[in-house]
């Protein structure tokens, strides 16, 4: 199982070395993708990551720094099928927090290609609190948070809980308080991957501290760490010592 970090940065103007927010899980020779900042589509087929293994696609919340990147992801998905044509389409479960998200895209995606169609191969579904699949061996659960109010559809923000292969990770997505990652965190986790475009380093040592842990990956980055990178990697060794990094695009992470 390995995570690959396509993107690590909050929603800031362009950065020289960090895109918007967006990671695969690979696990049992499918990609699970979570969140779509701009340019992960490319940085993954870059990285050699195999598109055409793309199981299934997570959005947290509709903002553009984790949502960007999703119109190039599908087109990209839908051009390498092309290039390969040997190789059977494999189904797409695509998750969203809210259903204009799917309408918008497939909507831009059709005004370049009035046929733009990955066919009968994608499956949205909108996501609500609780398992939003579980395949036996890898199994994701949505909790909401409140980084955006709900709509009348209901909750548009979440965190989420991965368990596979006897490992949990927690990814924050955005949130508003990092107490309300505490129900996904549940009696503990091995990794939790942080936002910190919201917070600071003193924040995530003062959440975390005391917490059965195993590994913190600061993902979503913000001004304190894009600042003052160097600063910012000591400040974490000297709180956290080995426990804890801070995540770069093209990072990967072997669990
Ligand atoms: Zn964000």
């Amino acid at each position: 199982m390995k995570l690959c970090f396509l993107g690590t940065c909050a929603g800031t103007e362009p950065m020289p070395d960090r895109k918007h927010t967006a990671f695969t899980l690979e696990h049992d020779g499918k990609l699970y993708w979570f969140d779509a900042g701009e340019g992960c589509s490319y940085t993954a087929h870059n990285l050699g990551l195999d598109l055409l293994r793309v199981e299934k696609i997570i959005l947290s919340h509709p903002h553009i720094d984790h949502t960007g990147g999703l119109a190039n992801l599908l087109w990209t998905i839908r051009n390498l099928h092309w290039l390969k044509k040997s190789e059977k389409m494999t189904d797409i479960q695509i998750f969203l927090p809210v259903s204009g998200i799917f309408e918008a895209v497939m909507g831009l995606l059709r005004c370049n290609e009035p046929n733009f169609s990955l066919g009968p191969y994608l499956h949205p579904h909108i996501i609500q609190d609780g398992v939003l699949f579980d395949n036996g061996s890898l199994c994701v659960t949505a909790f909401h948070n409140t980084h955006m109010a709900p709509s009348e559809e209901g909750w548009r923000s979440f965190s989420f809980r991965i368990d596979a292969q006897g490992k949990r990770i927690v990814y924050s997505g955005d949130v508003k308080h990092y107490e309300e990652l505490n129900p996904a965190i549940g009696e503990g986790c091995d990794v939790l991957i942080i936002e910190t475009g919201h917070f600071g380093i003193g924040d995530v040592y003062t959440y975390t501290k005391g917490k059965p842990i195993g590994k913190i990956l600061f993902n979503h980055n913000g001004r304190e760490i894009l600042n003052a990178p160097a600063e910012a990697a000591n400040k974490v060794k000297n709180l956290f010592g080995d426990k804890a990094v801070i995540c770069y695009d093209g990072m990967t992470e072997c669990l």
